[in-house]
């Protein structure tokens, strides 16, 4: 897959998504992410780099540690590499509108040849995330046609939890990057698009509500209603 279908689902010039550039092929150090996202639903993406794009696939329920857990992951299009240092909001009205958390960040590891493991529907890799680590798989299913549906397992190693429940993903609810939680990212978002409506400069503007804070200028309200 190349990145035509990353392209032809945006609008480069409406959300500050960045634009799609493959990127150099690296063979040594390969780049793993996973972008919390509240989208339409909320969902982990969970990306591997290759070949100078990020394979990526949705994960509806976000990565179990336990082994027992098979997590459905629903392939989406390849990702620009940039797309890994990505955290902020995709605008309302743009594919996949919501807030972009980064859950998690590092680097993986092949286990055997990653080109024949994703034509024969089986992926096994090392993860060395800041949040996840130690072997994992991922295995496609037979699948509708419409989607590629695979599953993403825990392997049985020192770092699997036998007897988690998932609740460690509540547990870290917040950037593995910035400390922002969900919230936090789209609040920025916001007082941004408020600064730049009123014009305002005013620093505290980040310590109150936008409403209260900074309202249009005389100014820009006599400009509006000139219009
Ligand atoms: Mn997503």
């Amino acid at each position: 897959m190349a990145l035509e279908e990353y392209r032809r689902k945006r609008d480069f010039k409406k959300t500050s998504e960045p634009p799609p550039a493959r990127g150099p092929v690296h063979t040594d150090t390969l780049s793993y992410v996973i972008q919390k996202h509240d989208a339409t639903r909320l969902h982990y993406d969970f990306r591997l780099e290759l070949d100078g794009v990020l394979l990526s696939w949705a994960v509806t329920k976000g990565p179990s540690l336990n082994p027992a857990d098979k997590r459905l992951a629903v392939r989406t299009e390849d990702h620009p590499i940039e797309y890994g240092s990505f955290e902020g909001t995709i605008p309302k009205g743009q594919y996949g509108a919501g807030t972009v958390m980064l859950w998690d960040t590092g680097t993986w590891e092949p286990v055997g040849d990653p080109h024949e493991g994703l034509k024969k529907g089986h992926l096994s890799f090392i993860l060395h995330g800041k949040r996840l680590k130690g072997g994992w798989d991922l295995v496609r299913m037979h699948g509708d046609g419409k989607r590629e549906n695979w599953l993403l397992i825990k392997k049985d190693d020192q770092e699997a939890r036998r007897n988690s429940n998932g609740d460690f993903l509540e547990s870290l609810a917040f950037s593995v990057k910035s400390g922002r939680q969900m919230e936090e990212i789209a609040q920025k978002q916001r007082r941004q698009q408020a600064r730049r409506w009123t014009g305002c400069t005013d620093p505290a503007i980040s310590r109150r509500t936008i409403g209260d804070a900074c309202r249009p200028s005389t100014r820009r309200r006599r400009m509006a209603a000139r219009n």
